[in-house]
């Protein structure tokens, strides 16, 4: 599993009013964690294999990355006076880490919140083909939250979600799953978005099959230069779908949240759509330290930086000019983006899927939208009331 979910877990720690300039970077209280560079299955849309420069980091979290992340993790909280910090374990598919190993990391963990009384919040997003009962008593022992990657019904899941034999994957997630439900453990869902198909679809099975009402449906990454296929006419159902049928029964998207978001002029804190800063940090399992990972869809080693943990600080990566880059385009409309005949706050909603998703391979972070998603905003103004 290799989407990044950070919306459901980062702390929102960036008022409305105060878009920082270059120079302010808050104390970090967030990092992405790979546990593993490598996946246990094939999916046709992955971002994170699309950067060759993953598969010269070791396959797991190697244990001098995972001490040194941990002395500069307890460093960074005792510096900052932080009482919270949250953590998402990430791949590749980061349930390849051996368990053992899992554990005593946790332990760690919990040693450094006793010793400074901060409260470290773990989750984990996976694949969930290898949730076993041994990996579900761990994760509900060490309260590590979890959100899985389906995309719907077998016949959508299964298009893209593939094994490395081109075989679908749907009914080993849905077996992960239930294996986590017999502990007592709720998982969150991450879905990819496929145009062409029905969100009606998606929205019933995820609702009503799965019973699953606070979830994400994200677009499918893709630099502009890609030329994806146009993702507004699946995304106005969605929301006509969502707004008329399921709003009122309390289901929540986070990516139509944070379209909402941006269009009453607030600050985003999706990665994927609206203004607001990403100031993710990805901990890689060399030790190294970089930006949000799904920006590498731009080309081998987009995003790379010379910070590591075994030798700097976990706050030293906002001078690196790779992160610095990459946090100062989420905060600012591109040329193009910005001579939209569009309402500032329609241009806000749609900033982020420009700067993070849609990046044209070798000329940087700031670039155009997809120009798709321009029609989106516009389609909300109609008046419609959810139904009851
Ligand atoms: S689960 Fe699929 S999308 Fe995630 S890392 Fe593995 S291959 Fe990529």
């Amino acid at each position: 599993m290799a989407d990044v979910d950070t919306a459901q877990e980062a702390p929102r720690r960036w008022a409305k009013d105060a878009i920082p300039v270059a120079e302010e970077v808050p104390p970090f209280t967030f990092v992405l964690v790979k546990l593993a560079s490598r996946c246990n299955i094939n999916c046709t849309y992955c971002y994170w294999f699309r950067d060759a420069e993953v598969y010269n980091k070791p396959a797991v979290l190697t244990i001098e990355a995972e001490d040194a992340f941990c002395e500069r993790l307890e460093q960074h909280i005792e510096e900052f006076e932080l009482d919270h910090f949250v953590l998402i374990f990430h791949g590749g598919e980061p349930l390849l880490f051996p368990k053992h190993r899992f554990v005593e990391f946790q332990e760690k963990l919990l040693d450094i919140e006793d010793r400074t009384g901060c409260e470290i919040s773990r989750g984990v997003c996976t694949n969930a083909i290898l949730i076993d009962q041994e990996w579900a008593d761990i994760l509900k022992s060490y309260n590590v939250t979890v959100s899985v990657s389906l995309d719907g019904p077998p016949d959508i899941h299964d298009k893209y979600r593939v094994d490395f034999k081109g075989r679908g994957t749907h009914a080993d997630t849905l077996r992960g799953i239930e294996c986590l439900r017999a502990e007592g453990i709720e998982p969150g869902l991450i879905s990819v978005c496929n145009p062409q198909t029905d969100p009606e679809q998606v929205l019933s099975y995820v609702v009503e099959k799965l019973r699953i009402k606070e979830f994400d449906i994200l677009p499918p990454d893709a630099t502009h230069s890609d030329n994806p296929p146009q993702i507004s006419d699946y995304f106005i159902k969605l929301f006509d779908v969502w707004y008329d049928k399921y709003a009122a029964q309390g289901v929540r998207i986070r990516t139509l949240d944070a379209m909402i978001q941006g269009l009453v002029g607030n600050l985003s804190v999706s990665d994927t759509v609206g203004l607001g800063p990403i100031d993710t940090v990805t901990l890689m399992t060399d030790g190294s330290l970089e930006p949000l990972d799904v920006l590498r869809i731009v080309g081998d080693g987009s995003t790379k930086t010379d910070t590591n943990v075994l030798r700097n600080a976990l706050q030293d990566v906002q001078d690196d000019p790779r992160w610095r880059e990459s946090f100062e385009a989420s905060m600012q409309l591109c040329e193009t983006c910005g001579r939209l005949s569009v309402g500032s706050t329609i241009q806000a909603s749609i900033a982020k899927v420009g700067s993070a998703s849609s990046l044209i391979s070798g000329k940087g972070f700031l670039q155009p939208s997809l120009s798709s998603i321009r029609r989106m905003p516009p389609h909300r103004q109609r008046g419609r009331t959810p139904e009851t």
